[in-house]
């Protein structure tokens, strides 16, 4: 095929039926958000590539690999959204919302774009969904909000038993120069057996050392010091905070001292939720987040309380039961005419029946009522309603039931326009064995 035919590498597309489930699953995700007072915020997805190299941090590996950055006709440095948290914080800046009220609760659902290989798993388009709340100092939120991500999984029908709830705190830059020093020290007793990537890192960015995913760096950071046992008094009671709230929502919770993320804004709390039954392999996170007071700073130069998470919903689409996000069966009925039969009062009944909650496929084109029932056939409809040049004369429809043999007696019948609807809906309810 010619190649401006086909879809980018590592963009698909979403195609019926599959759609439904994606339209049911976001109906999901907004409900829930909605119900724990979080409203949504819609941001472009474009953004001045300069958002995200303040916003997600320059050295990480999103800006300096894999943003999707161009100059548009002005020559500005454009970035397709790799991510919803920083054009969040930058929309909330940019409309006032902390002057008009101190805490916000926002959720965001959409295409996020890196240019990553494509492989299972990673995609160039994939979907986040995420919530964001501003304004809360005080470790009961980051409880609620793990609550909100861990009860969204139970409503996806994720057993308890399948995934794990992962929790640490970073303490704040204060707390962390005295872990930081103990870590380099650590990490240069065995510095040489490092992979090149960490080997970088230790004099970069060494906490980032202890979230490889190499297993022989993994092996090697085992004793590595934690962070939880270098937090200063404040930091220390915001933890307690927050494991005291995990303990009223009664959420079970490992602490994971490799929860690090090496951005230098996120501080005090990290968590994971992560997938324990190898549905997703080793790329086992359905939903992160953490505390990032300091990304403010670079925006208003002040922190601000911040705290979030994002999930991916491919991710989540494998492992949720999808039995509950299926389409419920509606019923469809193929309206069959033509142009020389069809007039301004079918177009009433039709209008009734959708109103009815009844999904009707007119087809007037299709030329001969033989390809219009093939038509039927595929659409799965279960009536097909015929209003052909004798049905015109009599002023009546012709109903036939799909789901009757040919033989049966019930299979066809004459009805009249106005009686229609009410015949359709009480025929459907009928099971015939
Ligand atoms: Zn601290
Ligand atoms: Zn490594």
């Amino acid at each position: 095929m010619d190649i401006r035919f086909k879809s980018i590498k590592g963009m698909n597309d979403i195609l019926p039926p599959e759609s439904n489930i994606w339209i049911n699953l976001e109906h999901l995700l907004r409900e829930h958000f909605f119900m724990a007072g979080f409203r949504e915020i819609r941001t472009p997805i474009l953004e001045y590539f300069e958002l995200f190299v303040r916003g997600i941090g320059e050295g990480t590996d999103i800006v300096e690999k894999e943003m999707y950055s161009f100059k548009d006709k002005d020559g500005e440095m454009i970035t397709l959204r790799p991510e919803g948290t920083a054009p969040v914080v930058r929309a909330i800046i940019e409309h006032n919302f902390l002057k008009h009220d101190g805490i916000c609760r926002f959720f965001y659902l959409g295409p996020m774009f890196r240019y990553e290989r494509p492989q299972k798993g990673r995609l160039r388009q994939f979907h986040q969904f995420g919530a964001e709340v501003f304004g809360i100092q005080d470790g009961s939120i980051d409880g609620e909000l793990i609550f909100l991500g861990v009860s969204l999984l139970n409503k996806l029908g994720v057993q308890e038993r399948d995934f794990i709830t992962k929790v640490n705190s970073l303490g704040c830059i204060e707390c962390r120069k005295g872990f930081r020093e103990s870590l380099v020290v650590f990490l240069n007793k065995s510095k040489d057996s490092f992979c090149d990537d960490c080997k970088r890192r230790i004099l970069t960015n060494p906490l980032r050392v202890l979230d490889c995913k190499n297993d022989s760096c993994r092996a090697l950071t085992q004793d590595a010091p934690c962070t939880v046992d270098y937090l200063c008094e404040g930091c220390s009671k915001h933890f307690d905070e927050v494991k005291r709230a995990l303990k009223c929502f009664e959420i079970k919770y490992e602490i994971d001292s490799r929860l690090v993320r090496g951005l230098d804004y996120y501080s005090r709390t990290t968590f994971e939720i992560q997938i324990t039954n190898n549905l997703l392999g080793s790329q086992n996170t359905v939903i992160a987040g953490g505390r990032y007071n300091s990304l403010f700073k670079d925006f208003v130069g002040e922190d601000y309380p911040a705290i979030g998470f994002a999930g991916g919903i491919e991710r989540l689409l494998e492992v949720i039961d999808k039995k509950l996000i299926e389409p419920k069966e509606k019923l469809r009925v193929s309206f069959m005419s033509d142009l020389a039969s069809f007039d301004v009062r079918d177009v009433l009944v039709v209008q009734k029946l959708r109103e009815a909650g009844i999904e009707v496929e007119v087809d007037l084109a299709t030329k001969s009522y033989k390809s219009k029932f093939k038509r039927a056939d595929r659409n799965q409809s279960t009536f097909a309603i015929i209003k052909g040049e004798d049905e015109k004369k009599g002023g009546y429809y012709t109903v036939k039931d799909l789901r009757l043999s040919i033989n049966s007696e019930d299979k066809q019948f004459r009805i009249k326009p106005e009686e229609l609807c009410n015949e359709i809906l009480r025929r459907k309810e009928i099971e015939w064995s």
